[in-house]
């Protein structure tokens, strides 16, 4: 492969922060992209001309007229430039052009075409590497695709014929597939033959998902454990025969967080700014969270938060059943989050019941996201599964020990409490498994025994506060893997 100052990568993604963001993935495409420039990697990024998109571009120029499909029309490929000043290409074509999220409509209704909309994204990331590439300005050596939006540009560019790039898919949600009727392959002009066992064809559909891991010549996911999950059946969600098939291609590296956004030295969010040196000053932002949730001012009551989607992954269910004992410790408790409305009611049952002692905020709200991790004393994920998980992280960093399930990225990010871990300095939280009420309970009664041990509990705080979770670190784990890639 080509050295570091040529390398030239198109990072294809459905979502990048600040113009568009569902989860995760736009996070990720905001960052690591950025990271990987300061590198040296010659990257651009490619997304939808969504409304959210092509109303943030400040500048654009149309630099391609991009061919229609059998179901889709003409599109052009606009060049611009994103915050952070990374060029950015947008497809621009009227199956974007709609007022709603990505995704879905306004009643969380699936769009009717997203097929088309996402086959169009994979087909542009193909055709801009291959030989006909409409703009020959900037031909990339290798296309990074992200989750089943992009699944289609490897299985693209396996049929083209003479040069081509190589592609990484990158797995942030096994979760969604992109699982469409059969007549899609036709309208997205796959070749006959990409519908197959061994191409894009799952049980028979079309699975954009498992066409790209089917091709890509490598797959990534966001952590080292989770890498190893999604080959079994409890986690593979379908597809552990091919990624076990695939696993010599199959990598995990751990995603990275945005150390300026949080960093509890100057969080616009917080009540009062602190660090490793200063953590008597976390007591405030504890103080201004229990005032502004509604719990008893108890300086010395350990104080649990949660900041979650509530949905069935997150483990919460499990966290819901032991309240009542976890109130008796005694502890409080903190849950920001929004999902599932059975689970939304109950937590506020749970808030009514124990009034002054566990506290809810159903919704998001990115300002009590950042003062939980502030004000809080311990932060509970007792995740189902992770693939990587971003909070534990953050709550790290702010020097609030996380107690999390064993389980993907929260197992590779969280170093259990033990004597043997305190020793050489690791220990920055409480780590758990199996996934169950008793040993949930067993666990935070731990971790409340460590937190009522003064200096054990500083030495956690400040060995967490220490570690390295930037992006830096993690941008060089894909450059190596970029530049392990065979010349297309
Ligand atoms: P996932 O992507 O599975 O939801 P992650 O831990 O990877 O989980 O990332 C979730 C991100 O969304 C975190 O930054 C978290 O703080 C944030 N988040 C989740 N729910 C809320 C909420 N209700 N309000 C504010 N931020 C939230």
């Amino acid at each position: 492969m080509a050295s570091a100052e040529k390398l030239k990568v198109l990072f294809a993604t459905s979502e990048i922060a600040p113009l568009i963001k569902t989860g995760g993935l736009a996070d990720v495409s905001a960052a690591l992209p950025v990271a990987l420039n300061a590198l040296g990697v010659d990257i651009r990024v490619l997304v939808p001309g969504y409304p959210q998109v092509m109303g943030a571009l400040k500048t654009r120029s149309r630099v391609a007229t991009l061919p229609g499909l059998p179901g889709i029309p003409p599109a052009s490929l606009i060049a611009s430039k994103l915050p952070s000043g990374l060029p950015l290409l947008v497809v621009e074509c009227p199956i974007y052009d709609r007022n709603g999220g990505p995704y879905q409509d306004a009643t969380a209704t699936d769009w009717q075409d997203n097929d088309l909309r996402f086959g169009l994204l994979s087909y542009v990331g193909a055709l801009l590497s291959t030989p006909g590439s409409p703009f020959a300005a900037w031909k990339p050596d290798i296309v990074h695709c992200n989750d089943w939006q992009t699944g289609l540009t490897p299985v693209y560019l396996n049929y083209v014929h003479g040069p081509r790039a190589r592609t990484v898919m990158t797995i942030h949600n096994l979760a969604f597939q992109g699982i469409f009727p059969p007549q899609s392959a036709n309208r997205l002009g796959l070749p006959p033959q990409a519908f197959s066992i061994d191409g894009v064809e799952y049980y028979g559909n079309l699975s954009f998902l498992k066409g790209g891991l089917q091709f890509a010549d490598r797959i990534t996911t966001v952590s080292p454990s989770y890498a190893r999950e999604i080959q079994t059946e409890q986690l593979g969600m379908g597809l552990q025969g091919l990624l076990s098939r695939r696993k010599d291609r199959l990598t995990g590296i751990l995603n990275g967080i945005d150390t300026d956004a949080w960093d509890p030295e100057s969080d616009p969010y917080i009540e009062r700014y602190y660090n490793a040196a200063r953590l008597a000053s976390k007591q405030d932002n504890k103080r201004a969270l229990q005032l502004r949730m509604g719990l008893q001012d108890s300086p010395q009551t350990p104080l649990f938060g949660v900041v979650s989607r509530l949905t069935d992954q997150k483990g919460l269910d499990v966290l819901a059943d032991i309240v009542d004992d976890l109130v008796e410790l005694p502890a409080q408790l903190a849950v920001l989050g929004s999902g599932d409305p059975a689970l939304q009611r109950r937590y506020q049952a749970l808030a009514q019941d124990h009034a002054g002692q566990v506290a809810v905020q159903i919704g998001f709200d990115e300002g009590l996201s950042h003062q939980i991790e502030a004000g809080a004393d311990l932060f509970a994920m007792p995740s189902r599964f992770e693939p990587c998980g971003l909070n534990q992280m953050y709550s790290q960093r702010y020097g609030t020990p996380p107690l999390v399930h064993g389980t993907g990225g929260l197992l590779d990010s969280v170093v259990d409490c033990s004597p043997a871990t305190l020793k050489d300095h690791t220990a920055s939280g409480f780590v758990f498994a199996p996934l169950d009420a008793v040993t949930l309970l067993e666990n935070c009664r731990r971790s409340v025994a460590a937190y009522g041990d003064q200096r054990t509990w500083r030495q956690l705080q400040k060995n967490g506060m220490k570690r390295d979770f930037s992006w830096e670190a993690r941008a060089q784990q894909y450059l190596d893997l970029y530049r392990a890639l065979p010349v297309g």
